[in-house]
């Protein structure tokens, strides 16, 4: 901004162009991400560029999603990945049932947080990109663990239901292709249920 009152601004025009932001790994190793249309003002008599910060958080949202694409497990991207989920590290750690202690070893590269870990930490960040607890909620229900002191009464999912009708009637007999009916059954659990198999 400093710059921008020397020249008192006169120059300015919105662009669109390369901008790269780099990544420093706790290795040492510097990664870069290249967008080649991104929106900018340059300020033509002393070359000074500015970026809008809606721009900048889209950037760094693109270059959270290709660092959980290319599963890159760097104290540096633990971290960053924290961040970017707007977590303390008391608050992932109380997430995760570990210590502070802990986040902090894995986030300095003292220790290697375990695969279960990093995949619950993507699981929580593309959760909050959506805008979703699913992951949240889950992991919180594990911490908090309800014992119940009562029968519980439970009903049959639908599905699940359907399932059980069908291997009864293979059971007895009714159906006489088997393999369809248990393909049908494995499907049911999945986006694209088949259509029940005929008698
Ligand atoms: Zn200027």
């Amino acid at each position: 901004m400093k710059r921008w009152h020397r020249c008192k601004g006169t120059g300015i025009r919105k662009v669109r162009d390369r901008f790269v932001d780099k990544f420093p790994l706790a290795d040492g190793r510097v990664l870069e991400f290249v967008f080649e249309d991104f929106p900018q003002k340059v300020c033509s008599p002393c070359g000074e560029r500015y970026y809008e910060a809606k721009d900048l958080i889209a950037a760094e949202d693109a270059v959270t999603r290709e660092l959980m694409a290319r599963g890159i497990r760097d104290s540096a991207v633990f971290k960053y990945l924290r961040k970017a989920l707007g977590l303390k590290a008391t608050e992932l750690a109380d997430l995760l049932g570990v210590t502070a202690e802990t986040i902090s070893r894995w986030e300095n590269g003292h220790n290697e947080a375990d695969l279960a870990v990093w995949a619950a930490l993507h699981f929580l960040v593309d959760d909050h990109r959506s805008g979703l607890t699913t992951t949240l909620d889950r992991l919180r229900r594990l911490v908090e663990a309800r014992i119940p002191k009562r029968p519980v009464p439970l009903t049959l999912a639908r599905a699940h239901g359907a399932t059980l009708e069908a291997l009864a009637d293979v059971d007895s007999g009714h159906v006489i292709d088997h393999q369809a009916v248990q393909a049908w059954a494995d499907s049911l659990g999945t986006r694209k249920p088949r259509p029940p198999p005929r008698r």
